[in-house]
């Protein structure tokens, strides 16, 4: 149960197969509002990161997995969720750094840093209709969870359910940022595709305990 490299490893491992599982139906949901390679984006990127962890080459902290997958996809991924999830990645490793072992209170602050890092590295705000809108919910619930004094495990379960209904609650909105935001009121109706990728990656952490 504790949240040291193994437990960061085993995460993005979980995204990687779950990025895999899951490929056809978010590229499904980009194609109603994107152009279609959500899933194939991430299933890229995250099958590289779980490649590198795979052979080895797993360094001593948390911070160093986020670290070294957020520049892998960064370099990956030619779509926008490439730079983003990297720049959340990154961000998260930087309030973590030289921590052996994540307590509910670094678990929130992971969350906030990045949710921080997509909005500034998109622009985005919250009610966009981006992957911000499953994060920041995550980071919120996330920083109650613990501030009520709850362990990691829960923090990340609240984290996990309001990741999910945020993604669930961008069907009612209309894009502003993104390849989604050239179809106007068009893409009302749908889910954003990175908000429902968002939900699965926050998801697999909790998985991962
Ligand atoms: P692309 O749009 O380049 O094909 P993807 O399909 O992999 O990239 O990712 C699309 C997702 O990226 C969207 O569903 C949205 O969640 C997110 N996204 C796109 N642009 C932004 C932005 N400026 N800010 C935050 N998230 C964004
Ligand atoms: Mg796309
Ligand atoms: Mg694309």
């Amino acid at each position: 149960m504790t949240l040291d490299a193994n437990w960061a490893a085993r995460w993005l491992i979980a995204a990687g197969d779950v990025f895999e599982t899951e490929r056809g139906a978010l590229s499904e949901l980009d194609r109603q509002i994107g152009d279609g390679d959500h899933g194939e984006n991430l299933s890229r990127g995250f099958g590289a990161v779980r490649g590198q962890l795979r052979v080895g080459t797993l360094p001593g902290t948390p911070a160093e997995v986020l670290r070294e997958a957020a520049l892998t996809l960064i370099s990956t991924v030619g779509g926008a969720s490439g730079p983003l999830y990297g720049t959340a990645l990154l961000r998260a490793s930087e309030v973590i750094a030289d921590k052996d072992a994540l307590d509910a209170a670094d678990v929130a602050a992971l969350l906030r840093a990045g949710a921080a890092g997509i909005a500034q590295r998109g622009s985005a705000e919250p009610g966009d209709k981006t992957m911000l809108d499953s994060w920041l919910p995550a980071a919120d619930a996330a920083a109650v969870a613990a501030e009520r004094g709850e362990d990691a495990p829960a923090v990340l379960a609240a984290a996990v359910r309001a990741a999910d209904a945020g993604a669930v609650a961008t069907d009612d909105l209309i894009a502003l940022r993104g390849r989604a935001a050239y179809l106007g009121e068009r893409s009302r109706g749908h889910r954003d595709p990175g908000a429902a990728s968002s939900a699965l990656l926050i998801a697999a952490a909790a998985d991962s305990l």
